[in-house]
């Protein structure tokens, strides 16, 4: 299930501010885009039960009228083709201008939901004003303090009324889904050919009724899977120029729908900012995740090479960092099927289910080579753990203080956990409870 709201509006009318206050306490991914973009922000909103991703479109730096004109039209083009509701944000003190109104004609066009946020409403008298805007021609408008944070649960609440409910039972449940992703160019669509090329086992493609992404079922290695693509998809791209928020946008559709993502990175160009927070949501979603060095034929190699490129690409990509990483070259055909065997792997990864006898015998003993640190003058003691029954391994640990159990300790039975069962590429989620 994906769902993707895209905040748009013109710049200072406080898009940032709201989506910061969407995403409260979680860390916003703020990456920083130069050229024409301010930064682009993207990250998971919850409310009533509901996850949705949430982007918002970032600012501009005019250097022209024109330009400036142009780059959000593209914009809201982008929201309008790829989003499944859009946020329109306008500024009561400075009522409707004329780029407003530019928006909101293409947006009341716009056979999506389209929720228009009357912002800086932070008392009685303005929204006395912010009534004009509903000359603007939209049925839902919403009055909102994004600083004070007035009037952003109606509009919630109006956004995850349109969510369905997770029923969407997939008829391909138990067969990996796997994406690729990465920036424009790193050779996304080669590889899927090459894939292709090699594979003449292609069982079917399951078209797409409602999806922006095409799923195509393999058979390799006697095993099925799905390999979900977003990078020969440019049908509906009305715009070419903005690649970056329309790969985004497709990157994070694509997540939502597979289990483990192939993230492909130009290995001259190195791993950039956008990687990074693509491989963080990822993470957060938790995702498997196997990152495919590719183009490796171009890079001169010594000895180790491999080995230090490695090394700087997993401090770079910390703290989650035990993900199989592979030096690929689709153009020479290098590790093209290890890919796909590793990502299958990652899959079975996360599918693991660790029984908990077994559980209980490792980890324990790891506990008892190395105590939680003595909080407060008192022992913390964890009695036993238990791996909950759901789709990202998780792992409960039952203590007599389970708040007094802090990061490094926490960091210590994760690698535990890795180390003894293997949970490579695959996030784990650790929770303290009483007992
Ligand atoms: P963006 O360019 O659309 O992302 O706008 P920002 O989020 O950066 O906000 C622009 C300015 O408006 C900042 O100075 C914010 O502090 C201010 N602002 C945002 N929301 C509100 C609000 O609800 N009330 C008031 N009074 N100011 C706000
Ligand atoms: P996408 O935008 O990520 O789908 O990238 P493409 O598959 O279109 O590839 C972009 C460019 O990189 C094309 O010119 C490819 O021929 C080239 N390319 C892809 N893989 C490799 C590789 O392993 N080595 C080299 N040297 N070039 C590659």
């Amino acid at each position: 299930m994906s769902y993707t709201v895209a905040i748009v509006g013109r710049p200072n009318v406080g898009k940032s501010t709201f989506f910061n206050r969407l995403l409260e306490q979680r860390k916003a991914i703020v990456e920083d885009t130069p050229g024409v973009t301010r930064d682009r922000q993207y990250g998971i909103a919850e409310w009533a039960g509901k996850q949705f991703n949430v982007i918002d479109t970032g600012g501009f730096v005019p250097d022209s009228k024109d330009v400036f004109e142009r780059e959000i039209r593209k914009q809201v083009q982008i929201a309008i083709d790829e989003a499944s509701a859009i946020i329109f944000v306008v500024d009561v003190t400075t009522g409707i201008t004329s780029l407003d109104d530019a928006m909101a004609e293409m947006l009341r066009r716009a056979t999506k939901p389209v929720f228009l946020m009357v912002n800086k409403v932070d008392n009685s008298a303005r929204s006395l004003e912010a009534a004009e805007f509903y000359g603007l021609g939209f049925d839902e408008v919403f009055y909102v303090s994004s600083m004070s944070g007035s009037g952003t649960g109606e509009i919630l609440d109006a956004i995850t009324n349109l969510i369905p409910e997770d029923n969407e039972e997939d008829q391909n449940s138990d067969i990996p889904k796997i994406c690729i992703i990465g920036q424009p160019n790193v050779g996304k669509s080669s590889l899927l050919n090459a894939l292709v090329g090699v594979e003449r086992t292609i069982v079917s493609d399951i078209a797409g009724t409602t999806r922006d992404t095409i799923h195509t079922r393999y058979n390799l290695f006697q095993k099925d899977f799905i390999l979900i693509d977003t990078a020969g998809l440019r049908r509906k791209a009305k715009v070419e120029e903005d690649l970056e928020f329309y790969s985004v946008i497709r990157a994070i559709k694509a997540l939502d729908e597979s289990d483990v993502c192939m993230l492909v990175i130009d290995a001259e160009k190195g791993i950039t900012a956008q990687d990074l927070s693509i491989y963080s949501l990822a993470a957060r979603k938790g995702k498997g995740i196997v990152v495919l060095v590719n183009k490796w034929d171009l890079v001169e190699k010594e000895t180790n090479t491999a080995r230090d490129y490695e090394k700087e690409l997993k401090r770079k990509l910390a703290p989650f960092n035990d993900v199989p990483i592979l030096f690929i070259s689709v153009k020479e055909k290098i590790r093209i099927m290890k890919a796909i065997e590793m990502a299958l792997e990652v899959y079975e990864n996360r599918q693991r289910k660790v029984p908990t006898s077994q559980l209980n015998e490792v980890i324990l003993k790891a506990i008892e080579s190395y105590h939680p640190p003595v909080v407060r003058g008192h022992a913390v003691r964890i009695k036993y753990i238990t791996q909950l029954p759901t789709a990202v391994p998780s792992f409960a640990f039952f203590a007599n203080f389970p708040d007094d159990i802090k990061t490094p300790y926490r960091n210590y039975l994760e690698n535990q956990l890795r180390e003894k069962f293997n949970f490579s590429g695959v996030p784990v989620r650790i929770y303290f409870r009483k007992k």
